[in-house]
């Protein structure tokens, strides 16, 4: 929980050398070369562990920056100092917790005009803020020129011209550290109507606070939570008050806070950049520019995303990962090596059939559980993060997510959506947590319906894409059926699910080329949540299905699932699949992607069950996360009209490929 709690100051002796470390945080957007600075600043002597109850990372250092003693912090890169992110926590939780004696903010020359709000933000909060403007020499290379001595005179605060990669303007900063002195900071003024709304909750602050009473006003009518709770817990009853306040100046709006402070602090950012900064008039846009234009666009933005997802999902992630990758670990090193190891293995050291079974049978942990997570899940769900990590780290969804608003409007979304409904194509239970970022309550749950119903998970559309590709028609059936059934039910839903529309603002950070060891952690730590998340869930799924086996009760629901399956043209073995899929969805894909291999289904049917069983019920995973984020009554019924609606459209879809002959 964050406090806002003042550490003494450093007392200073006459030879300049403090008596305790000077603390010196870097602060500022990702990719700014905060790291490079840090580690220009601190040399080797560095420590890096988590920050206390997170798995973010911090680097400290030890040094003496002319003749003063410092720790110098690297913190995780923030966009706002109003956090989303866990990394952004930690940031501000640094800032406000560990009360810096000088808080070096490091933003990008190039992007100067969009990186200035933080600056403003920190100097707003009453920080020590030094201003390091970097990357200077990319930026005179592209013919951008910065004044400096205008910009600190303008700002108030010492700013150094940087190119920390070339050690250039390091003398200067180490000076302006060591020699930092608080004095008299610039005052940024709103428009009329926000300055009388902020004097009004800033004359019922009452309590001493670490930061400034204008930032605490502003944060609390953008419902920081935990900004909330201080001022809840330092002003006692008064708090009444002031949350009523609060919401009355957020009601009498109407419309965005965000939106409105965000434009607000773009006509000072403005001003400020007045003579300050300086483009040649034959400046030619970069490349990540003109894609970044372009993805915006839909004449050219639609075409881009189709090269996208040919190229990532169909190519990559489809023939590649549910094809090489799964032919190569599943039917060469589980079938031909593990499996049968195994199976003497356990034969040797288990001597009763039954409990042989558990472990090699035809549902075995191992010939079973560990061959679907490992040989079939494991290399689709790599190459999907691989693929969205690049995306993510290149800045393409925030383009994606204009390029989309208008039709997500329509379904009663934002271009917001776009990073859970993307991310639902790699895993829906992690997509359905990440729904808590979108606004409004009425857009959760309708994002939360979708993913449950329309989005499939990695495993699913991979093993799809690989079975249905085979067959000239079924692969578009498949995609027409799901898209019209995304937005139909869509439509539906904004109409029904009550509560207000929300606004969609979004920063567009600099589109670039991504970075490798950006992509490959952030890959990394998604696919262990995976594994760790999926393998508990295969082993047990692996136990029941044995003692479903073992007591026939397995049987018995097959039989029962008979007419189901019957009614939408399957034959009674596809309910294994069915039965798979309540575990996990990629467990039911991995079993369709089984019996195909047997060569049971034709190709009718084989769409009938991809379009069903994409569309069935939330596997148990999604929906316990269902059941957590959005309560246990709307998780139910979410269910319920998925498995309702996975089954009629089954029906439908048979009905109609047998009446037209489209696939025969
Ligand atoms: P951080 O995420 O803010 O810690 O950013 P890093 O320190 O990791 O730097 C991001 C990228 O910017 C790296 O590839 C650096 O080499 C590069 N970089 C940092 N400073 C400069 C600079 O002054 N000039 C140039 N051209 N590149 C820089």
């Amino acid at each position: 929980m964050l406090k806002f709690k003042r550490t003494p100051p450093c007392e200073t002796s006459a030879d300049g050398r403090g008596t305790c470390a000077r603390k010196v945080a870097l602060v500022g957007n990702p990719n700014v070369g905060k790291s490079v600075l840090f580690n220009a600043l601190t040399g080797a002597y560095v420590t890096v562990s988590n920050y206390p109850g997170t798995s973010v990372e911090v680097a400290r250092g030890s040094v003496s920056i002319n003749g003063v003693s410092c720790e110098v912090i690297d913190t995780p890169g923030m966009y706002s100092i109003l956090p989303i992110t866990e990394e952004e926590r930690v940031a501000r939780e640094i800032l406000l917790h560990e009360s810096p004696d000088v808080v070096v903010h490091v933003l990008d020359a190039r992007n100067l005009e969009r990186m200035l709000s933080m600056t403003l933000q920190l100097i707003e909060a009453g920080l020590p803020v030094i201003l390091v403007v970097n990357i200077m020499d990319e930026a005179e290379r592209m013919g951008l020129s910065i004044d400096i001595p205008l910009l600190q005179e303008k700002l108030c605060i010492p700013v150094i011209g940087a190119a920390a990669a070339k050690k250039i303007g390091l003398p200067a900063l180490k000076e302006a550290i060591a020699g930092y002195v608080r004095s008299k900071r610039a005052v940024f003024c709103y428009g009329k109507r926000l300055e009388a709304d902020l004097m009004e909750i800033m004359a019922l602050l009452a309590g001493r606070y670490a930061i400034s009473k204008k930032s605490l006003a502003l944060f609390l009518l953008q419902r920081d939570d935990e900004v909330a709770g201080i001022v809840r817990e330092t002003e006692g009853a008064a708090f009444a008050a002031i949350e009523e306040k609060v919401r009355d100046k957020i009601f009498a709006r109407r419309s965005s806070f965000h939106l409105e402070l965000s434009l607000e602090r773009k006509a000072v950012v403005k001003g400020l950049m007045e003579g300050v900064f300086h483009a040649s008039s034959k400046r030619k846009p970069v490349l990540g520019e003109r894609l970044s234009a372009w993805a915006v666009r839909p004449l050219t933005g639609v075409p881009l995303l189709l090269a996208a997802l040919y190229f990532g999902l169909y190519k990559f992630v489809g023939e590649f990962g549910a094809g090489t990758l799964v032919d190569f670990l599943e039917g060469t090193v589980f079938e031909g090596y593990i499996s049968p190891w195994m199976v003497s293995l356990f034969n040797w050291i288990i001597p009763w059939d039954i409990l042989r079974e558990l472990f090699v049978g035809e549902y075995g942990i191992v010939t079973l559980g560990l061959r679907y997570a490992i040989g079939i899940i494991l290399p689709i769900v790599t190459t999907f993060f691989l693929f969205f990590s690049i995306l993510e780290d290149s800045g393409y969804f925030p383009r994606l997510a204009l390029l989309v608003d208008r039709v997500f409007k329509k379904i009663g979304l934002t271009g917001r959506a776009v990073i859970p409904m993307v991310l639902g194509f790699g895993c829906d239970t992690m997509a359905t947590m990440v729904t808590r970022t979108l606004e409004t309550v009425r857009e959760r749950v309708i994002a939360t319906l979708l993913l449950a119903l329309a989005i499939p998970c990695s495993a699913q559309l991979g093993v799809i894409l690989a079975l249905l590709s085979r067959y000239p028609g079924a692969l578009a059936v498949w995609s027409v059926c799901m898209v019209l059934i995304f937005l139909l039910v869509g439509l539906l839903a904004s109409r029904v699910v009550p509560g207000e529309s929300p606004m969609f603002y979004m920063e567009l950070p600099p589109m670039r080329l991504p970075q490798f060891s950006n992509v490959l952690t952030k890959t990394y730590s998604r696919v262990q949540w995976y594994l760790v998340e999926i393998l508990p869930l295969f082993i047990l799924a692996s136990i029941l299905l044995w003692l479903g086996k073992v007591t026939n009760f397995f049987q018995t629901l097959v039989s029962w699932m008979k007419p189901a399956m019957a009614a939408i043209g399957l034959p009674q073995e596809t309910a294994i699949a069915f039965i798979f899929g309540f575990f996990r969805r990629d467990y039911g894909a991995a079993g369709l992607y089984d019996l195909q291999t047997t060569g049971l289904l034709d190709a009718r049917q084989l769409t009938v069950a991809a379009v069903t069983l994409t569309l069935f019920v939330p596997c148990i995973a999604q929906f316990l996360i269902m059941q957590k984020e959005r309560g246990t009554k709307v998780a139910v019924a979410i269910a319920v009209f998925v498995s309702a609606m996975a089954f009629s459209c089954g029906y439908l879809l048979n009905k109609f490929l047998l009446l037209t002959g489209i696939l025969l």
